[in-house]
């Protein structure tokens, strides 16, 4: 059907087959989840670097560290020096990061554009991708804001004082951490949510918005644009085009919109603009996301994760993509064993044939030497030997054995009692874990924590994508990887 690939480890016979390679274009490593750390309060060890072991076992062995505030962007920092060759890193506000462009705003230290001002691992880097998704999700250590109360819509809030100084700290960041001197090579996250105007309001958003892009668009040279989209899409383009031309002509590196889950004729769009566009499990939640998905250009796509949010669930779309594909992975192995074992069968049975030849020959030749006259019994008898095989020739003197008939008596009307049904244990099977699964509170080490999305999960993407647009998942992978080198120049 839909994909011919099958994943390295999966597959009958690991030689032959595709080994995928992924870049995770939007995976949130610098925060505090990472290291153990759950709504401030440390849960377990850090385990960062099994993290990104773990990706690097699937494939992974790219990581674009999202930077969406100057905390998480200093942190994505750190974490590329940790992790050279593999984590690449981000730097941005975004837009439920953008009220420190307000004087209505409470300056926290970790917000704060100065280097000096750092503080302990406590807070979170953003807000979570999707709030709706936050079951198990980190949220920032100071107030959560009420999702129903907006914030006011008020242009006299605009922190004309701080904004250039904000703006002059991110320029410095940059200037002093873009690759090749350090592991930066996006301007981003940033852009626009118009689903969470409780974190920030739309007049300090698009403000926010505005001033990083007219400083993205003066770097020289420019460096690629890592952008999120939600329900804004028309004031989004707007200020894209403001700063960069109606056709983006003058956005020299081009740029991905990240987690995307608009609409086709957006998602049209943007592709028509030139930018490209970033799938996660938030990507599959609804039958029309996936029908979006499905027309996204293979010369458009990137793969990413969002770790550790936009993970797929069972509830999900594509979730059904999963389960399709791991039947037919499951299917397609249980027919190569059966192949392989009626192989075996038929060369068994051959030989035992030929043996059996060569034995009458043999007795022949002994006769007409003369050499005796007995034949062996078992040879007059026909075939004693234990049928291994289950095919061998019938038994030459037509009498049923009395240990056959008891045996099939005895099978016949037994069924086997069925083991009970474990709704649960049936759903996680349908789709294999790669790696074990526990609860945060019973960590352990090379387990990932259930509920915290990671880069290694980035293969189900793939096969959803794959899936969806009935192309193999290697067709898939290579065409994220190179549109992926080719925009963000990660080296290959
Ligand atoms: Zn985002």
């Amino acid at each position: 059907m839909a994909s011919n690939s099958t994943l390295a480890s999966n597959g009958p016979s690991e030689t032959t087959t595709y080994k995928p390679r992924y870049i995770d274009i939007g995976i949130n490593l610098a925060d505090p989840i990472f290291r153990g750390h759950y709504h401030g309060k440390p849960r377990h060890p850090d385990d960062l670097a099994g993290v990104v072991q773990r990706a690097i076992d699937v494939g992974c062995t790219k990581l674009i560290v999202t930077g969406s505030s100057f905390k998480s962007s200093r942190d994505a920092l750190k974490i590329a020096q940790e992790f050279p060759h593999h984590v690449y890193t981000t730097a941005g506000i975004h837009p439920c990061s953008s009220s420190i462009f307000s004087t209505s705003h409470h300056m926290h230290h970790d917000e704060s554009g100065s280097e000096s001002e750092t503080s302990p691992a406590a807070a979170t880097a953003a807000a979570p991708e999707t709030a709706a998704d936050s079951a198990s999700t980190p949220i920032p250590i100071c107030a959560d804001p009420d999702p129903d109360a907006p914030q006011p819509e008020d242009p006299s809030l605009i922190d004309h004082v701080r904004t250039p100084q904000l703006i002059a700290s991110l320029s410095n960041l940059i200037d002093s951490n873009r690759s090749p001197k350090g592991g930066l090579i996006a301007f981003g996250e940033f852009g626009l949510d118009y689903d969470r105007l409780h974190y920030c309001s739309r007049t300090i958003q698009l403000h926010s918005f505005r001033a990083q892009l007219s400083l993205a668009a003066s770097l020289t040279p420019q460096l690629p644009l890592f952008l999120h989209s939600r329900a804004a899409h028309r004031d989004f383009v707007d200020c894209l085009k403001e700063a960069f031309g109606p056709n983006l002509e003058r956005l020299e590196k081009g740029g991905v919109v990240h987690s995307f889950t608009g609409t086709l004729e957006e998602m049209q769009e943007l592709m028509d603009l030139g930018l490209f566009i970033g799938v996660n499990g938030c990507s599959f939640k609804t039958e029309e996301n996936c029908a979006v998905v499905k027309q996204i250009r293979l010369d458009r796509i990137m793969l990413e994760t969002d770790g550790p949010w936009c993970e797929v669930r069972g509830g999900h779309e594509g979730w059904k993509y999963l389960v399709k594909y791991y039947a037919r992975e499951r299917e397609a192995k249980e027919k190569a064993e059966a192949e392989a074992k009626a192989k075996a069968d038929e060369e068994a049975r051959k030989k035992k044939v030929e043996e059996e030849e060569e034995a009458a020959k043999a007795l022949a030749d002994v006769s007409i030497n003369g050499n005796g006259t007995e034949l062996p019994t078992e040879v007059e008898a026909g075939d004693g030997t234990p049928d291994v095989s289950g095919t061998s020739t019938p038994n030459p003197s037509g009498q049923q054995q009395p240990g056959q008939k008891r045996e099939r008596r005895k099978k016949q009307p037994q069924t086997p009692p069925q083991p009970k049904k474990n709704k649960n244990a049936k759903k996680e099977s349908e789709v294999p874990e790669r790696f074990k699964v526990v609860k945060k509170e019973k960590w352990e080490e090379g387990a990932m924590v259930k509920g915290r999305n990671e880069p290694c999960t980035i293969e189900r993407i793939a096969i959803i994508v794959a899936d969806i647009k009935g192309v193999s998942v290697e067709e898939v992978c290579e065409a994220a990887w190179k549109n992926t080198v080719k925009v963000f120049g990660v080296e290959e």
